[in-house]
């Protein structure tokens, strides 16, 4: 029902208007009316909506969330969970017991690296930016303030694709310079996400291949929803690249959602780990599986800081 709602814009049509009947939103998206009536009430139920005897109008948080425009829009997430990752998690079951990803079944084609698949097409390509961009928008103040940076003067934020994390480091650490690196399909395509008519240091965005290219120099290296994107092995490969060229003192910063020891506390964390299970080769880790990653490439001191938000954050230094 939110997917369906958020994709007729039902929120939109709603937004700024007195309570409109189940009658005029059908008119205005173009809908049957005895469908739209069910839908509506099915969001009223769900609290998204407030239905009165005038009508239904959004309630703040379907203003703030669920508007393509509100301040945390998440329209952008809820668009690549309806059209992406729904058809994955049909196959559930399938990826259950074959452990693997289901893009071959949702989507009929024989499944590349996960990154290829999202690009071979302009518009599926920039539905996953929109998304990235929605969720990381909402928790760029969370990630970039659950430590204090203030000691660390540039920063390289590796697959920071639209730069939502970036623009609010830059925000909050006025000093730090921060660089973006990310596939060159996704670096041509930032221009449209970027904020306008901020008074702040610029961002610098670099294209690349994390996995083979040179790494930008910096103090601290950002990997943020990247690492549960792919197995150890991979993991060991970027870890290295980047113990390779991070001084001593330099750190990295996770930010990813942290599985606890025994894996049976985060719900939202470990439902998250089903869907890095339909899409990708990849998992969620808990907070004793990443020090153990880090340690191995010298990385110590790590501190972890759960959030509340949607990612937790670990910070560590290199020795
Ligand atoms: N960091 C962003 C965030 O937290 O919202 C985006 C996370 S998204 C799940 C993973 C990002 O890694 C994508 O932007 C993707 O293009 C980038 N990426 C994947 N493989 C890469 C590679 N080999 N080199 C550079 N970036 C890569």
């Amino acid at each position: 029902a939110l997917f369906v709602a958020c994709k007729l814009k039902i929120f939109d049509h709603l937004k700024d208007k007195g309570p409109l009947k189940a009658v005029d939103v059908a008119h205005e998206v173009g809908t049957s009316v005895c469908g739209t009536e069910r839908l509506l009430d099915a969001c009223a139920g769900l609290g998204l909506l407030e239905k009165t005897p005038q009508g239904y109008s959004n309630t703040d948080s379907a203003n703030t969330y669920l508007t393509s425009d509100g301040e945390y829009s998440l329209h952008g997430y809820i668009i690549h969970s309806n059209d992406h990752l729904w058809p994955l998690f049909t196959n559930l079951e399938s990826a259950v017991k074959e452990g693997s990803r289901q893009n071959h079944r949702a989507f009929g084609k024989k499944a590349e690296d996960l990154f290829k698949d999202y690009y071979h097409s302009q518009e599926v390509k920039q539905r996953f930016m929109a998304a990235m961009h929605s969720i990381a928008h909402l928790t760029a103040r969370d990630v970039a303030t659950a430590f204090d940076l203030s000691q660390f003067k540039s920063a390289c934020d590796l697959g920071g694709c639209t730069g939502a994390l970036a623009h609010e480091l830059v925000q909050i650490y006025p000093n730090l310079k921060v660089t973006v690196f990310d596939l060159p399909e996704v670096i041509a395509n930032t221009s449209y996400f970027q904020p306008s008519g901020q008074h702040t240091a610029p961002v610098t965005f670099v294209s690349g291949d994390f996995f083979k290219d040179n790494l930008p120099e910096a103090d601290l290296y950002i990997l943020s929803r990247v690492l549960h994107d792919w197995p150890d092995e991979k993991i060991h490969v970027l870890l290295s690249k980047i113990s390779a060229v991070c001084k001593p003192g330099c750190g990295i910063l996770l930010a990813e959602m942290v599985l606890d020891d025994e894996k049976k506390k985060r719900s939202t964390a470990l439902l998250q780990s089903l869907n890095m299970l339909v899409q990708t080769e990849g998992k969620e880790r808990s907070g004793s599986e990443y020090r153990g990653l880090l340690e191995q490439h010298g990385f110590t001191n790590v501190k972890i800081r759960l959030t509340g938000n949607l990612l937790d954050v670990i910070l560590c230094i290199k020795t």
